[in-house]
C-alpha cells in the first residue's frame, strides 16, 4: 500500500525531515482528566473509556522505564518522539509537568515530545513550558482533542468545552510557534458528512499543523456503549467512514500532516464497528478511495506531491 504517495502522513514527514525512521512511543504520565474527576464534569466524554487507549500498567513505571520498555520492541527506528497520551497530559502543576517532560527528553535518541490534552486544559504557562523545549531544539507537538467543531455535538457528547475555547487555545499555542495536531472523530451521534466537512473547514480556518482522524469506536465501559446496546446508536459502516474521511483528506491542504487517518481497538473492549478490530481494514479501504478519487488536497486543486526518495 502506497499511502505515503497520496497522504502527507506523519511517518513520511518525519522520515523526510530526519533522514531516518522516527517512532512515537506512548507514555502514561499518571495524569487524571478534569472531565472525570469532577473539576469540569463527571463521567467523561460519552465515547471514552480511557482503558481502550491507555495502558494502565504503565502508570506504575517511571517515564524512563516506559520508554526503555518500548524501544526494544520497535523495529528499524533509532529516533523517537515521547508521546504523553493517556488522559489529559497537561493536567498537573507546571513544575510536575516540567519534571515528567524533561525525564522523557533526557533519554537518548528522543527528538521531542507530543503532549495530548483538552483545549481547556492548556494554560499559558504550560504552553510557555512546551515552547521552551522547542527553543532548545526539540520537536514539540500539542495534540488537542476536539473531535468536532459543532457545539451542539460537543455538548451532546459531554466534552465540557466549546469550539471557541479550542480556537483560543490554538491561537495562543501557534503564536508561541508550537505545532498543533487536532484530533477529530467521524461518526459522532447526529453528525452528517456535511458536519464533518464543516468541522474540517473551521479547524483549517483556525490554523493547524497536523490532524488525526478516526472513526467513532464504541467501546466497553463508555456511556455510548449503553446507547448502542439499547439500539439508540447506530455504528459507522466502513463505506461511510471511507467516503467521509476520504473527502476530508481531499479537502485538506498538502502541507498539513496526518498523524493518523483511521483507528482500531480489540474486542472485547471494542464493541462496534467490528471492522475496526483489524487495523488494516480501514486503512486499505481509505487508501483505495484516495487512490481512485484523489488524495490529499485534490479537491482544492493542490494535490499532495510526495518528495522523490
Ligand atoms: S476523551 Fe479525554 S477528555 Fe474525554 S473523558 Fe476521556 S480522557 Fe477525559
Amino acid at each position: 500500500m502506497q499511502l505515503l504517495q497520496v497522504v502527507n502522513m506523519f511517518s513520511g514527514d518525519l522520515l523526510r525531515r530526519y533522514g531516518q525512521k522516527v517512532f512515537k512511543l506512548s507514555l502514561h504520565g499518571g495524569f487524571s482528566c478534569p472531565n472525570r474527576d469532577g473539576t469540569l464534569g463527571r463521567g467523561g466524554c460519552t465515547f471514552c473509556n480511557v482503558a481502550s487507549f491507555a495502558d494502565e500498567q504503565r502508570q506504575f513505571q517511571s517515564i524512563g522505564e516506559q520508554l526503555a520498555g518500548q524501544v526494544g520492541s520497535v523495529d528499524r527506528a533509532k529516533r523517537y518522539l515521547a508521546y504523553f497520551q493517556a488522559y489529559t497530559s497537561t493536567y498537573a502543576e507546571v513544575a510536575v509537568l516540567d519534571r515528567l517532560y524533561r525525564e522523557a527528553l533526557a533519554q537518548a535518541d528522543i527528538v521531542g515530545i507530543c503532549v495530548g490534552t483538552r483545549p481547556d486544559c492548556a494554560p499559558s504557562e504550560v504552553l510557555e513550558l512546551l515552547a521552551g523545549y522547542q527553543r532548545q531544539g526539540y520537536e514539540v507537538w500539542l495534540e488537542l482533542g476536539l473531535q468536532t467543531a459543532q457545539d451542539k455535538t460537543l455538548h451532546r457528547i459531554n466534552r465540557g468545552h466549546d469550539f471557541a475555547c479550542y480556537r483560543q487555545t490554538v491561537m495562543r499555542a501557534r503564536r508561541l510557534g508550537l505545532r498543533v495536531c487536532t484530533h477529530l472523530i467521524v461518526g459522532l451521534p447526529g453528525e452528517t458528512a456535511t458536519d464533518c466537512r464543516s468541522t474540517l473547514e473551521q479547524v483549517l480556518a483556525a490554523g493547524v499543523d497536523g490532524l488525526k482522524l478516526h472513526p467513532l469506536l464504541l467501546v466497553e465501559g463508555s456511556v455510548m456503549a449503553r446507547a448502542w446496546r439499547a439500539g439508540r446508536l447506530a455504528e459507522l459502516t466502513l463505506e461511510g467512514y471511507t467516503a467521509i474521511a476520504g473527502e476530508m483528506i481531499r479537502h485538506t491542504p498538502p502541507e498539513i500532516v496526518f498523524h493518523r487517518i483511521c483507528a482500531s481497538a480489540r474486542p472485547p473492549t471494542l464493541l462496534a464497528p467490528l471492522w475496526c478490530a483489524n487495523h488494516w481494514t480501514g486503512m486499505n479501504a481509505l487508501y483505495n478511495n484516495l487512490h481512485t478519487e484523489g488524495g490529499q488536497g485534490a479537491a482544492l486543486g493542490m494535490p499532495f506531491q510526495p518528495a522523490a526518495s
